[in-house]
């Protein structure tokens, strides 16, 4: 084996990819900027730490289960202006999954409630938290098929310990009083001890009718609302954003 053999053979070994891929470049930048040995080591196993941060950011960001990634930064605020950006911009310090307190975004079809819940989320990744994502019906299917399968503790459990629990499009579907129920083990069980952001169309006082229990429904809305940030959103729909729709009254003027 000839020394380049061997150093990547070495770095295989000691699971160092980035320095087997790049320690001719950086040996040849190395050179010409006439590094110290010293700066050389740095910046070499600096890159290998970025490329293995990022490396566990992607398995977080993949693992989380979002439907599509979004960013904070790819939100026109400008086209909701009733959404307090400040707001959103202090939530993104993540603060809040510390203090273990819930979000709820509010609002018609649109307006940009799953893309601001993901892009929180995307960002409890890059800080390597635990994020998990499901639409309600998602999570509804688990809790049953885990309850089917004697697994429903097993679950449960593993739904407490992620550090931030997303739940989407409550209000879409109504709840029969199975999933009702399992759905509010599961907020039970996240109470104060985790935090949950949750995305509906409908507002809390039409949540009764989502749980088809009034009962029910109060006994969630105490707990989600008890430390909660939460949004009402009333703007156009973004996906609407560049469809014109034919006004025959401005037409005629
Ligand atoms: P909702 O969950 O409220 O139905 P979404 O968050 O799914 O709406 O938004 C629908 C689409 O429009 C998504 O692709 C989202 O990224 C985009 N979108 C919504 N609002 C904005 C906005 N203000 N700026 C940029 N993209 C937006
Ligand atoms: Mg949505």
């Amino acid at each position: 084996m000839n020394a380049q053999e061997k150093i990547e053979t070495y770095c295989h070994k000691l699971r160092l990819p980035y320095i087997r891929d790049h320690y001719k470049t950086e040996i040849d930048n190395a050179v010409k900027a006439k590094l110290t040995f010293h700066d050389f080591l740095h910046d070499i196993l600096k890159g290998q730490i970025l490329e293995r941060i990022d490396n566990t950011i992607n398995r977080s960001i993949k693992s989380a289960g979002f439907n599509s990634i979004k960013r904070l930064e790819e939100f026109d605020f400008s086209f909701q202006p009733q959404i307090d950006e400040k707001r959103i911009r202090e939530l993104g310090n993540l603060q809040f999954i510390e203090d273990k307190q819930n979000i709820v975004f509010l609002g018609p079809p649109g307006v940009g409630k799953t893309h601001l819940a993901t892009s929180l989320g995307v960002k409890a990744c890059q800080e390597q938290l635990k994020v998990s994502f499901f639409t309600v019906q998602n999570i509804i299917t688990e809790l049953k098929i885990a309850q089917a399968t004697n697994q429903l503790v097993k679950l449960m459990r593993k739904l407490t310990k992620v550090d931030l629990l997303i739940i989407d499009e409550l209000g879409y579907m109504k709840l029969d009083s199975i999933s009702a129920t399992l759905f509010f083990q599961l907020i039970s069980h996240r109470y104060e001890k985790g935090s949950i952001i949750i995305t509906s169309n409908k507002q809390p006082d039409q949540w009764g009718k989502v749980f088809n229990d009034d009962v029910i429904a109060t006994a969630i809305l105490d707990r989600v609302f008890h430390h909660c940030h939460h949004f009402i959103i009333t703007g156009k729909s973004y996906r609407m954003k560049n469809i014109k729709v034919h006004d025959p009254e401005k037409q005629n003027k």
